[in-house]
């Protein structure tokens, strides 16, 4: 697999730009370097954020929304503001750099450093995405199980610690859940709130059409704005579609027209079925909204 790997010397948000550019910041990492100290509370408690971006031939899908959204994970971690010029430049060369000929994915990871130090740790994956990967599950569709979060939809408002909605490193129990959907049978996991909303998949937005409506669960219901899910909005209105930000029972997406999941590398993957009862999986509006995606 084609992958290449940073080690990012993160700046003050308001240190400007030195002689030599941003990349200077950079340094590539061979495969048999260590780039991480084992004191590192990214990995002893998961202290940290991330921000994973799709691109295609060197174009970064949603960079500025990638990044606004790391900056109000920072903020709610209260970790130190990222300096988003940098990252921006970072991320950008990164993409150029991949020697891959369609899609790659950039995985950004800033964490709180090594204890006691307050110097956060910075580094960037950046890994070829073959066109097969994701090929079938976005033409052919996903099975979906919904698993319980067990928070209620009001969760961010009311438990701000929490971090939902947050992109945190904590990802222990997002893999658990897409686990136990495999273990169901599934491909993927619906998370559902203790009042009974559909909330957001593991790595991904739901958004379903409804009425003629798209609709998607709203951000301060504790899940993650999506970057993808964004784009598809303002690409559907563009086409003239409605779209519409509302809480979700799972009744209302086990009776709509269409289902997806968004994300910013599989892109749209179609729901078949939720919880083994099948979906309709419209085609060719799915394969309009991924070559769309895809062309950003
Ligand atoms: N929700 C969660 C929990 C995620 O982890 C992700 C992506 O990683 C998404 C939604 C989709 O966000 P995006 O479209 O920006 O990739």
């Amino acid at each position: 697999m084609t992958e290449n790997v940073y080690r990012i010397d993160l700046v003050a948000a308001d240190q400007q730009q030195p002689a030599d550019g941003w990349w200077g910041s950079v340094t590539q990492m061979g495969p048999d370097e260590a780039l991480l100290d084992a004191r590192d509370l990214g990995a002893s408690r998961g202290d940290g954020i991330f921000e994973t971006f799709g691109t295609m031939e060197g174009r970064v899908h949603a960079l500025d929304a990638h990044l606004a959204r790391l900056g109000r994970s920072a903020h709610s971690l209260d970790l130190p503001e990222p300096n988003v010029e940098q990252l921006d430049a970072v991320v950008r060369r990164a993409a150029q750099e991949i020697d891959a000929p369609g899609q790659a994915s950039i995985k950004l990871v800033l964490t709180r450093g090594v204890e006691g130090t307050g110097i956060p740790t910075g580094w960037m994956v950046v890994s070829a995405i073959s066109a097969e990967t994701f090929a079938s599950q976005r033409r052919d569709g996903i099975d979906v199980v919904v698993l319980e979060r067990g928070y209620p939809s009001d969760v961010a408002e009311r438990a701000p610690w929490l971090l939902a909605g947050a992109k945190t490193l904590s990802y222990a129990v997002n893999m658990a859940a897409l686990r136990e959907a495999k273990r169901q049978g599934a491909d993927e996991a619906l998370f559902v709130s203790t009042d009974g909303y559909a909330l957001e998949a593991p790595t991904s937005n739901l958004v379903v059409k409804l009425d003629g409506e798209f609709v998607t669960t709203p951000p301060v219901n504790g899940i993650l704005a999506g970057t993808t899910q964004g784009d598809l909005f303002e690409l559907l209105e563009g086409w003239g579609e409605r779209t519409a930000y509302r809480l979700l029972t799972i009744d209302e997406v086990r009776s709509a027209d269409a289902a997806w999941l968004l994300s910013s590398v599989r892109l749209a993957a179609p729901l078949r079925s939720l919880d083994g009862q099948p979906l309709e999986v419209d085609v060719e509006l799915t394969a309009r909204i991924n070559d769309a995606l895809l062309g950003r």
